[in-house]
């Protein structure tokens, strides 16, 4: 059993706290958000995560999860202590460091006894020393900075830190690698490995990875677009391609362009970290450009089908930024609904979790839905922004009959051409041709 701080309990934070409460360890949460915190200690999870709750009540139930504002009170008996903190675009892109840079000085100032401060933010290389010396200005005892990146997907969280891949530490003192050693030994049962490198290599793969599958989707989306003029089926491709154990099946399917709230961040960051050493990195740049014109892209298909998109009423189905999550930052959805309203066209929005964070954006600029159906009532077009999968085998009828014409603007594939044909919609999607009725 170790004793645990995690500062910062967003999606990254609440998980990891979570998961080494569930093996066993004392874990205390602390965040400067006293509504969350409050919500939290009366057992309410602030965030939609697939199987989270069921942990965190237990977790909590058995004394191992507490919940403080309090950054001494979390710290005073902790052994490790995790940084889980925001690290969002700064004025030119590079990641803002403020909030991890902050709580380190902090650290250092409040630390009585030996520590080992772990950063699971994704910070640009280089972070680990900053973090460092941030905590030694103050600090009066010997402590320890490990890097040690976090891969969890939303939506697959809690199954991703139980089972991770593999872990990522960085770090310099073989005291601090033995304390991660052992506190990662019950999830890598499997024998997934746990990785020991220095912290600027740990902090690179993170960056490495995210630029990586984001090249990946957008490899696919450039593909899917080039489909699209030559008359190829884009799904052909993606089996014909996926099928080579090089290329592999996974984040292979084209859509509307990566969202969330790393991917674009990332990719930004590593170009930007590029930049200040003088390192051009014209793959991933690329990626950035091609990816904000593919966010254009069934707005397009709209606005040449419609020409004029004004008084339209338009319904978008999944707000989130992608499914099993109500996680909105840099959804595709959002810069839909931007563009459409921008035009004058009225956006009614459907989604089974995020749909209480787009309102609290938008208000009443856009109307909201009960459930998927009630959305399309005497719409023009149904527009698909994210693939939950209750859009995947809906009431074609009930569309049918709701919808002012059977049209289908489907920004995630769902749907078989074959059986749109048969079922006479008008349906587009990105990469495949244009189904008439
Ligand atoms: P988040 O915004 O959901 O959570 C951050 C939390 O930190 C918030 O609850 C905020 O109130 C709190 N906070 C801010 N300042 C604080 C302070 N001074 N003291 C205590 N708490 C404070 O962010 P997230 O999505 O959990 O991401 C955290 C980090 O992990 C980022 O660097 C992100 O890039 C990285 N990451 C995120 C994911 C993901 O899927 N969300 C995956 C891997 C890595």
């Amino acid at each position: 059993m170790k004793k645990i701080a995690v500062v910062g309990t967003g999606y990254v934070g609440l998980v990891t706290g979570t998961c080494f409460a569930e093996t066993g360890n004392n874990v205390i949460c602390v965040d400067i958000d006293e509504k969350k915190v409050n919500k939290m200690r009366n057992g309410e999870v602030p965030i939609f995560e697939p199987h989270l709750d069921v942990l965190f009540e237990r977790n909590i139930r058995d004394n191992r999860l507490t919940f403080t504002t309090n950054l001494d009170d979390a710290i005073k008996d902790a052994e490790i202590i995790f940084l889980a903190l925001p690290t969002p675009p700064g004025e030119n892109g590079s990641a803002d460091l403020s909030y991890v840079l902050g709580v380190a000085e902090e650290l250092g100032k409040k630390i009585k006894n030996y520590k080992v401060i772990v950063d699971k933010s994704t910070v640009p290389v280089g972070t680990a020393d900053k973090v460092r010396a941030a905590v030694a200005k103050h600090a009066t005892v010997d402590f320890d900075i490990v890097s040690n990146p976090e891969f969890l997907r939303e939506g697959f969280a809690v199954d991703d830190f139980l089972k991770p891949d593999r872990v990522v530490i960085g770090a310099s003192s073989d005291r601090a690698r033995n304390v991660m050693r052992e506190l990662y030994k019950p999830f890598v049962r499997q024998g997934n490995p746990i990785l020991f490198m220095d912290e600027k290599s740990a902090e690179l793969t993170k960056y490495a990875a995210n630029s990586f599958l984001a090249t990946k989707i957008t490899f696919m989306n450039e593909i899917a677009n080039f489909c699209e003029i030559v008359g190829a089926d884009v799904d052909d491709v993606r089996i014909g391609i996926g099928s080579d154990s090089r290329i592999g099946k996974r984040f292979l399917f084209p859509g509307i362009g990566f969202g969330g709230s790393c991917f674009p961040k990332d990719v930004q960051a590593l170009v930007k970290s590029g930049k200040e050493v003088g390192h051009d990195f014209q793959i991933i740049d690329a990626v950035l450009k091609v990816n904000d014109k593919q966010k254009s892209r069934l707005i397009d298909k709209v606005e040449n089908y419609f020409g004029d998109l004004k008084g339209k009423k338009l319904t978008i189905w999944g707000l989130a930024f992608k499914p099993d999550t109500d996680d909105i930052r840099e959804a595709p959805a959002l810069f839909m609904i931007d563009a459409l309203l921008s035009k004058g066209a009225t956006v009614i929005g459907y989604d089974p979790e995020a749909m209480e964070n787009v309102k609290e954006i938008y208000g009443d600029k856009i109307s909201f839905a009960k459930n998927q159906y009630e959305a399309l009532q005497d719409a023009d077009a149904l527009l698909i922004a994210t693939e939950w999968s209750a859009f995947r085998t809906p009431d074609f009828d009930r569309i049918k009959s709701s919808l002012k014409q059977p049209l289908i603007f489907d920004g995630r594939n769902l749907f078989d051409l074959d059986e749109m044909l048969n079922k006479g919609f008008y349906y587009e999607s990105i990469g495949r041709k244009t189904i008439l009725p």
